[in-house]
């Protein structure tokens, strides 16, 4: 589990993405990397994860954005084998 210390939420996996900006949990870093528009030092920012098509996934300790396709085999519960 971890825990980060700003805003106090967890997370479980080594994989999750934890946004610094607007504190959301994505399932990726190329998840995490949909919820940033603009360029990095003029106009980056964060938007709402849902408006840029990722999808909320309801884990034990919170919500984890995916991004819908490729980033699915790792949603709990479907796995490699049932696909
Ligand atoms: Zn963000
Ligand atoms: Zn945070």
């Amino acid at each position: 589990m971890i825990t980060h210390g700003e805003c106090g939420k967890t997370w479980t996996g080594l994989r999750r993405a934890h946004c610094p900006a607007c504190h959301e949990t994505f399932n990726s870093d190329s998840a995490a990397e949909r919820h940033r528009v603009g360029k990095p030092g003029i106009d980056r920012r964060c938007v709402d994860p849902a408006s840029v098509g990722l999808i909320p996934i309801e884990q034990p300790w919170g919500t984890c954005w995916q991004a819908p396709g490729t980033d699915l085999r790792f949603t709990a519960g479907v796995t490699d084998e049932a696909a």
